[in-house]
């Protein structure tokens, strides 16, 4: 018997934490921050885990350490190319990319999510198995995706609800965009970033302008964090890396982190931009309430173009069935408007949009 917990991340967006429970052990999975400023996870009925299992990197997924206190400064386990990312000093242990470990004394089971640099899903081996997607996708032209293992219950990504349009689609928007130029693209450096970077190239127009933060991706990519990616790109990324101009005036496509532009490089430009009507400013993942991106969307200053880092409701409903599902939450999308068809994509398996469940 296990039983797990939504302390976050179920019902709608917000910081990604749940809890594993069996007779042998606790386990954390995640512990973010926001993407909302500010919002973090209320673990204060958690208690003492056994350890923090990290799906990837992404602040709000890897964001909320200043809450370990609370629940006993469990050990935090976490792919290597995660672990660099993490605070010096922090008590780490390897997760492998695609491979079986032990935490705690359970098995643990992990695999490349398409989503991110060192992303994985988790597999528990506890009764029937619980699958932890973290974020994933599975039509990312950069990050590699494995086939999780049969779980009878599964957290899934569903960020994007009942959202079907494919990232071949959504190409075709920002393609006139690339074009006309001058514009500033907001992203996450280690997430769509280095991948819109990739497709500018193999679609035959110029190396976009990078901030550093990105160049620095794009080197790591090209280097030690190859294995996340699909076979044979490394050459591409390390010319980017190595040939993509800085920016220094508006002039072509332009990528700087981070992406809701509350920090970093794209902040700076935002502040210095916002008030021209060059360069054309592009969103393109989540836009937090009390951010630039939402600022500028809702003024009309930026526009909003979706690059899907995240599963369709198809690719979900594919998942849930492939490993044989029979409990599935929906986790960081928004279930008033969406249970119903999760219900629907996710029969005969029973859905769940809050608490505990027991299986
Ligand atoms: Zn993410």
């Amino acid at each position: 018997m296990a039983r797990l917990t939504a302390i976050s991340g179920l019902g709608g967006k917000g910081p990604a934490c749940f809890l594993i429970e069996t007779r042998a052990a606790r386990l954390l999975l995640d512990l973010g921050y926001g993407p909302q400023p500010g919002l973090l996870p209320n673990v204060d009925g958690v208690g003492k885990v056994d350890a923090l299992l990290l799906s990837h990197g992404h602040r709000d997924h890897a964001g909320g350490f200043e809450l370990l206190g609370k629940v006993g400064n469990p050990p935090i386990y976490a792919t290597d190319i995660v672990r660099r990312l993490l605070p010096a000093g922090t008590n780490s242990r390897p997760l492998p990319l695609h491979g079986t470990t032990e935490v705690a004394g359970l098995q643990v089971t992990t695999g490349r999510s398409g989503h991110a640099p060192g992303g994985v899903w988790l597999h528990i081996a506890v009764d029937g198995g619980l699958l932890y997607m973290g974020d994933n996708s599975g039509e990312s032209i950069l990050y590699a995706a494995d086939a999780p293992p049969p779980a009878t219950a599964i957290i899934i990504d569903a960020s994007y609800g009942a959202y079907e349009t494919p990232l071949s689609e959504c190409t075709k928007k920002f393609d006139p965009v690339f074009d006309a130029g001058p514009v500033l693209l907001p992203i996450p450096v280690a997430g769509r970033g280095p991948e819109i970077a990739l497709y500018l190239i193999r679609s035959g127009r110029a190396a976009p302008h990078i901030d550093d933060a990105l160049r620095a991706s794009l080197t790591r990519l090209a280097a030690q964090d190859s294995p996340c990616l699909k076979p044979g790109i490394t050459p591409e990324l390390a010319q980017l890396a190595a040939n993509a101009p800085a920016i220094e005036k508006p002039a072509g496509v332009m990528l700087a982190g981070i992406a809701d532009a509350t920090a970093g490089e794209a902040a700076k430009q935002v502040a210095a931009w916002e008030h021209q009507t060059t360069p054309a400013i592009v969103f393109s993942g989540y836009l937090p309430p009390g951010t630039p991106a939402e600022r500028l969307t809702t003024s009309g200053r930026a526009s909003y173009l979706r690059w899907n880092v995240h599963p369709r409701l198809a690719e979900n409903a594919r998942l849930v069935r492939a490993v044989g599902a029979q409990i599935v939450l929906p986790a960081f999308g928004d279930a008033a408007r969406h249970r119903q068809a999760w219900e629907t994509a996710f029969a005969p398996a029973r859905v769940v949009v809050s608490g505990s469940v027991e299986f």
